[in-house]
């Protein structure tokens, strides 16, 4: 069943009497806000803002809206890139906004219990008093929610050494369709009790329920960290750098990738240059365990040739600004052009041939359009952003990047890839599902789906069409 009604008036009404006055809005410039996410490929056009304070109120709204027939789509911080927190058709969004509250933090069992709309980097932060991390982290956590985080299950910088955002959570409250609140786990590591049902909505995109808190998994933060910048010929020489890296005495924190390209832009739009004096067409920043041995590591890669040049931050804003190349990739594309982005995944060892089947595919059909890739290369994750031409017309331009992904698609298939590797599918990607996804599994996530949210309620045609 498809929701179509948008919210009327005397729903939203209802909704006001039940949970207190200024719970909804429907001013045109919060629609217009509160309607979309980072992906700028859709017009938002939701009926109402929901912003509800507490739980119960979640639960109360959501319930309402299923038995109006009322769509309703889960909002947190909104910087996803996959327009799963867009709402286009009608619905009504809720909002995590008001629900941030980080708890106590428990430093002996290292967790701590926080509402879905606690910003990301304010946890880091109020863990770091403890010296501890939940170490889920990407440029974006400055606006991100927990809850986004978790119903998106983020990768990030971080994957290569602590996992996906999977990993870290303990605990879950979720509100079903129908109002119910499930508590799923507590504050505990062990809880072999049946079916791990949390799981289930980690990593859902907000069509199975509305998070509104979890219980983190905790660390320690790491201790201080070496930051290199690495400037090399190609591909191959960045995946023999990362062969490198493995084998190298330290712990990797991170191992990340750009080419040139991404520089250029960056270059043009936050006048950030590399310090190095030899670039080549690929870099890489590289961050290692503080110790004794990465001085000698690094002499070990400029002795063997395997880079062009390279450089290690002195001290903290050195670090800062070798990072601030990488970081500020995202923004700048979007500031200097229309980028089509893309976030596939790789086994590794076949990047170098993918990557070089990709660009005689695009150099062969589409000529002269620009390719900008960087991503979290140790872990495969590829972020391809293909620029539009300046002087092609947006909405031509769009209607051809379908055509540019099937083929692109194809190719990751071909090569055992993955077409989203932590952006989700939201409403960018369910086109794809099938390059990544049988059959069966496509058929096995539907019943989940019809099983919790019969109505489809809860952000219909994200992910597929239920
Ligand atoms: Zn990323």
């Amino acid at each position: 069943m498809t929701q179509t009604r948008k919210a009327t008036p005397a729903l939203l009404e209802a909704i006001e009497k039940r949970c207190g006055a200024g719970v909804v809005t429907t001013d045109p410039s919060d629609l217009a806000e509160l309607g979309r996410d980072w992906t700028r490929v859709f017009a938002p056009a939701p009926s109402a803002i929901a912003l509800p304070r507490t739980t119960a109120d979640v639960s109360a709204i959501v319930s309402m809206c299923n038995d109006a027939n009322v769509a309703v789509v889960p909002s947190g911080g909104r910087t996803g890139l996959a327009g799963g927190a867009v709402a286009k058709d009608g619905e009504l969004v809720l909002s995590l906004t008001r629900m941030s509250a980080i708890g106590e933090i428990d430093v002996v069992g290292r967790t701590v219990r926080v509402e879905a709309g606690a910003v990301t980097q304010a946890v880091h932060e109020r863990c770091a008093e403890h010296d501890l991390t939940w170490p889920v982290d990407f440029a974006s956590k400055g606006s991100s929610h927990v809850g986004g985080n978790i119903a998106t299950n983020a990768g990030g910088i971080r994957v290569i050494r602590y996992g996906l955002t999977r990993n870290w959570v303990l605990g879950l409250e979720v509100v079903l369709a129908n109002g119910d609140v499930l508590e799923m786990g507590r504050a505990l590591e062990k809880n072999n009790t049946g079916i791990d049902l949390k799981q289930l909505f980690i990593g859902s995109e907000g069509i199975l329920g509305v998070i509104t808190a979890a219980t983190l998994k905790l660390t320690r933060l790491p201790r201080e960290h070496d930051v290199m910048l690495f400037s090399l010929p190609d591909l191959g020489a960045v995946v023999r750098l990362f062969r490198a890296a493995q084998e190298a005495p330290f712990a990797l924190g991170a191992f990340e990738f750009f080419t040139d390209k991404c520089l250029a832009r960056v270059q043009r739009h936050r006048k950030l240059a590399s310090p190095l004096n030899e670039n080549g067409q690929c870099f890489v920043v590289l961050e290692a365990e503080r110790g004794e041995a990465n001085e000698a590591w690094l002499a070990d890669v400029f002795g063997r040739g395997l880079v062009l040049d390279g450089t290690m931050a002195q001290h903290t804003s050195q670090a800062a600004s070798l990072w601030a190349l990488r970081e500020s990739i995202s923004e700048s594309l979007s500031a200097t052009g229309l980028p089509h982005k893309n976030d596939i995944a790789l086994p590794i060892a076949k990047l170098e041939g993918f990557c070089r089947d990709l660009e005689s595919i695009l150099a062969e059909r589409y000529p002269g359009w620009e390719v900008c890739l960087f991503g979290h290369i140790g872990d495969g994750n590829l972020h391809v952003n293909i620029m539009k031409p300046d002087d092609m017309d947006k909405a031509a331009f769009l209607g051809r990047t379908h055509d540019v992904d099937r083929h692109m698609f194809e190719l990751v298939q071909s090569y055992g890839g993955s077409i989203s590797a932590e952006h989700g599918i939201g409403l960018l990607k369910k086109d794809y599902l099938g390059y990544s996804r049988s059959p069966a599994e496509i058929a096995a996530m539907k019943a989940v789906k019809a099983a919790l949210d019969p109505k489809n309620t809860l952000n219909p045609g994200k992910i597929f069409d239920a």
